[in-house]
């Protein structure tokens, strides 16, 4: 059955499925300047879900003059105070739509609707709220200075905190409204105006989203929506001379082209990229909570998580233990649509990322690993695969070494903390790690040496807004979420005055 006739969808969402969705520029919804536009899948069944305008040049050079507009004037006026409620206005209102968010999310990237209920909606409207207690709290120092060639002159000299100007937003499909929220939330807070392109596979919530912070009362042109493809608005927006800053979330290699575009009039430089994130399970571990969370740390999002837990260390005498409960959980995944009220994991979001997963599964079987659950795709309607674990794995495979994006663990034994420590961190990504002991010393001992932004200990995948994200090495520049991001949304600026 088809999306439009489905008994059990909100009508609101039906509505704004059959609408052909449109671009936000200053404030007013229209077609893109060359009229074409772009069909977006449902995952769960391959088939056209929506018709959505292809932005490109033309309409990124628009947005972003109505970016600068506003920044230069309704926006750069108000106080940090409205500013502060209009992004807590916009929380509200995306809590009173979480449901319609929720379905919205579900039907274009294909996670289970129990998960965007619980997880996607709510941090982005959590997000919001912790970014706009922000907006009122962006301050500067004082700093007393010395001038050792103006020996008994008096200075006063400060620092304040100033927004960078306009910002480009980047984001991908595997959490379209949150990546929206991560990167909307603190460039708002900070005074910056904004123009965003969502990923090509899931554009509806940032359009949805786009509708609600028209309706919150932001001033035209403070936020403005192209979607589009990425070789073309997304490439026009990374090279735009306009603007100053430009912030991506997605793989490191389209994270190297955005840094080579943005060298043509220097912009300041965002990324968030891919990972391969090592998961260390010691024999001294509570078993049951370490195999339940190795599971969950690859397989939450259908392993479509930059930080998945995707390689997974397990200490010798526990091998075979841990695998066999590893696995044992892939199994009793209910894989399926995710509008289905019993499913766990939903389809992949594309059949090109079905493709590509299917290809590392192939690559890893052709090198002698072997599946102790799933290894294979599920059925011909829809983009599911099946939770998988590989064992028979070494660190030089390129399923161990190179990020998958799917449901697919590999398991490795080591011996001790010193010999683990080499090979978790000889990986060209540093963006999350896991580690599973009650030795409360040996877990901060390891956390210290390992080489990722983020370290869990007897936990995986906890998010909060307050919570820097972000990676060493090539996952990426800066961090997203808590005070660090405001950082990346601003400039400072030194005043100095002789008194
Ligand atoms: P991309 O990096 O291509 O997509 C991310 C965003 O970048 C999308 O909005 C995309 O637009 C845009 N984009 C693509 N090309 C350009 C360009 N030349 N200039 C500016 N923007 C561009 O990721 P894919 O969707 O191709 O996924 C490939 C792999 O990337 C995944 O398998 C995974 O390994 C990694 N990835 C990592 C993510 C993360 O959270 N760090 C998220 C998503 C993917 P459009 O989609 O319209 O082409």
């Amino acid at each position: 059955m088809g999306i439009a006739t489905s008994p059990t969808l909100d009508a609101r969402v039906i509505n704004f499925i059959g609408r052909t969705g449109k671009i936000l520029i200053d404030g007013k919804w229209s077609e893109a300047a060359s009229g074409k536009t772009f069909d977006t899948y449902n995952p769960a069944t391959g088939e056209i879900l929506a018709r959505v305008a292809a932005g490109d040049r033309i309409d990124i050079d628009r947005a972003v003059k109505a970016a600068r507009k506003a920044f230069e004037g309704p926006w750069g006026r108000m106080t940090s105070s409205d500013r502060g409620k209009l992004i807590w206005k916009l929380a509200d209102l995306l809590e009173q739509h979480l449901e319609e968010f929720a379905t919205l999310e579900t039907l274009d990237n294909g996670k289970p609707l129990t998960i965007s209920r619980v997880a996607d909606v709510p941090l982005a409207v959590d997000l919001f709220r912790y970014m706009a207690g922000w907006a009122t709290k962006i301050e500067g120092t004082t700093i007393p200075i010395s001038v050792p060639y103006a020996p008994g002159a008096k200075f006063l000299a400060y620092t304040k905190r100033e927004p960078v100007g306009v910002v480009g937003q980047i984001i991908p499909w595997n959490f379209p409204l949150l990546m929206a929220a991560w990167k909307l939330g603190p460039a708002l807070a900070t005074g910056n105006t904004v123009v965003l392109k969502p990923a090509e596979q899931t554009p509806l919530s940032a359009i949805r989203l786009g509708e609600l912070i028209t309706e919150a009362g932001f001033p035209e042109g403070v936020v403005n929506i192209v979607p589009g493809l990425g070789e073309t608005a997304g490439a026009a927006l990374s090279a735009h001379p306009d603007v100053d800053k430009i912030a991506f979330t997605g793989s490191t290699e389209v994270g190297r082209l955005i840094l080579q575009a943005a060298a043509g009039n220097l912009k300041k430089v965002s990324l968030e990229l891919g990972g391969k994130s090592p998961n260390i399970v010691f024999a001294d571990s509570d078993m049951k909570a370490a195999i339940g969370g190795a599971a969950s740390a690859i397989f939450f999002n259908h392993g479509q998580c930059c930080c998945a837990g995707s390689r997974l260390y397990i200490e010798q005498s526990i091998f075979d233990q841990v695998v066999e409960g590893v696995s044992n959980q892939a199994k009793k995944i209910k894989v399926g649509p995710g509008l289905e009220p019993d499913t766990q994991m939903g389809p992949l979001v594309s059949k090109e990322q079905l493709d590509r997963v299917c290809g590392y599964l192939e690559s890893g079987f052709s090198e002698g690993a072997k599946a102790t659950a799933g290894g294979k795709k599920i059925g011909n309607q829809g983009y599911f695969v099946e939770p998988t674990v590989l064992v028979n794995t070494d660190h030089k495979m390129k399923v161990v070494q190179e990020e998958i994006f799917g449901p697919v663990v590999t398991a490795i034994p080591f011996k001790d903390a010193d010999s683990v420590l080499p090979i978790a961190n000889d990986n060209i990504y540093g963006l999350a790690a896991g580690i599973w002991t009650k030795d409360i010393s040996k877990a901060h001992r390891v956390a210290e040496k390992l080489r990722a932004g983020t370290v869990w200990i007897n936990c995986y995948n906890i998010f909060d807004a307050a919570l820097p994200f972000g990676g060493y090495k090539q996952s990426g520049w800066g961090r997203e979420m808590g005070k660090d991001s405001l950082e990346l949304y601003t400039e400072v600026k030194a005043v100095c005055t002789m008194l």
